[in-house]
């Protein structure tokens, strides 16, 4: 059976040739063979000659590239392709072993790893799948088979995270649950992961994301060591991440605040592995702009702000970047003179110019002088392909408020 064909209108592939991995449902001429959602289909330009072959979908993004080199994908394609991203995480030093400082990094970054739709987690033997598009949750079976080829013993499971993600509109049967179980899987610390030293829990199951957000390693790396002698406020903190770095930093004392229940919980089984020094921590479930807003002036010298996306799509953009504002203007209100911010934005249609101008209006709300200490990112095992600059969506900046 021969795959379905897209013809492009004459002059579209010039963005194929800049290797930018999606082909836009205005592009396309026409269409052969009644692509599905999430065949694989080869990609023509006018002239005839094949230039991609990728995953289709319906919608405004109607092909993802696989392969610029069509017709057809390889017959080692995904295994080739995780591969060479476990390559990568090698070089960043992150595939050590399981007695590693860290063993959970990003496998797969979609986009960044030429695998566009896919996301794979990898905490301490779990592959956490997640797939953001219907050819990437039709190819699973393929990914669980390269995974358990790649980690060998290694692997003790691989867990579907992809009811929320994968298109819902596709018609696809989506259910989260294992793929795969090694006899050695039922072992009770299998959610334990490490990350610099320190242990949590990931909870791929009824956690937030695939469990754990590891694109803020190195954020929380530099909280720990500007954290000793702080007073510190973690606002929308999650698991506690950015909580355990400062507390294992020496922070005075630190209040983390997150909305969810489950992830306070979640904070509290995080905060019980720790081995700290003596600390004063509290937890609270509740709205962070109300708890910042009721807080005493210059009572935090140290604080996080790490919200969920304000805005998941161009058209909540503005009133995104009106919400950054409002929450850093609020923050640098009620730091101590001398205090520090650590503020970010992981909204993919915010830019880092957008960001850092709604952080200046906040300044100028204030009226306090800021300065810029640090201007932050994703971690490494998140990488940007330069073709995309849309997967570089985590920003942030490190404030210090006079
Ligand atoms: N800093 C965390 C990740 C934060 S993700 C880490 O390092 O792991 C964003 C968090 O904000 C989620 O846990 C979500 O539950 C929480 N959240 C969303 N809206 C909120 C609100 N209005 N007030 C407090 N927390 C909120």
């Amino acid at each position: 059976m021969s795959r379905p064909a897209i013809y492009l209108k004459k002059g579209r592939e010039s963005s194929i040739q800049r290797f930018h991995p999606w082909i836009f449902s205005g592009a396309i001429a026409q269409k052969r063979g009644a692509p599905a959602e999430g065949a694989v289909v080869d990609v023509y330009a006018s002239d005839g000659t094949c230039v991609a072959t990728g995953h289709y979908q319906e919608g405004s993004i109607a092909v993802r590239i696989l392969s610029f080199s069509g017709p057809g994908l390889p017959n080692d394609f995904w295994m080739e392709g995780l591969r060479k991203a476990y390559a990568l995480r090698e070089r960043l030093g992150l595939c050590l072993g399981r007695n590693a400082p860290t063993t959970a990094y990003r496998l797969v970054h979609g986009e960044g790893d030429h695998l566009p739709g896919l996301v794979v987690d990898y905490y301490q033997g779990v592959a956490v799948v997640q797939a953001h598009s219907a050819g990437m949750f039709l190819a699973r079976a393929e990914i669980v088979h390269a995974l358990k080829e790649l980690y060998g013993n290694d692997l003790l499971a691989v867990y579907d995270k992809s009811a929320g993600t994968a298109p819902y509109k596709a018609g696809l049967d989506l259910q989260d649950g294992y793929l795969y179980k090694s006899d050695a899987y039922n072992q009770t610390d299998v959610h334990t992961i490490r990350e610099h030293g320190h242990p949590y829990v990931a909870d791929w199951e009824q956690g937030q994301k695939t469990g754990f957000f590891l694109d803020q390693r190195e954020n929380r790396l530099l909280l720990g060591q500007m954290a000793r002698g702080a007073r510190v406020l973690n606002l929308f903190c999650y698991s506690g991440g950015f909580s355990v770095a400062a507390l294992s930093g020496g922070a005075a004392l630190v209040h983390s605040v997150d909305s969810s229940q489950r992830a306070i919980d979640l904070l509290h089984q995080n905060m019980a592995l720790q081995t700290l020094p003596a600390h004063d921590h509290e937890a609270h479930t509740a709205d962070a702009f109300e708890f910042l807003k009721s807080s005493p002036k210059g009572m935090y010298n140290l604080m996080v702000l790490d919200p969920p996306a304000f805005a998941k799509h161009t058209g909540a953009k503005k009133s995104a970047l009106q919400a950054y504002k409002r929450l850093n203007a609020v923050a640098m209100d009620r730091i101590a003179p001398g205090g520090t911010i650590f503020t970010f934005s992981c909204s993919q249609v915010v830019d880092k110019t957008d960001f850092a101008l709604a952080v200046f209006s906040a300044a100028a709300i204030s009226g306090r002088r800021v300065r810029i200490l640090h201007r932050l990112g994703q971690a490494p095992d998140h990488p940007v392909n330069i073709y995309h600059p849309e997967g570089d969506y985590l920003k942030g900046l490190v404030l210090y408020v006079e």
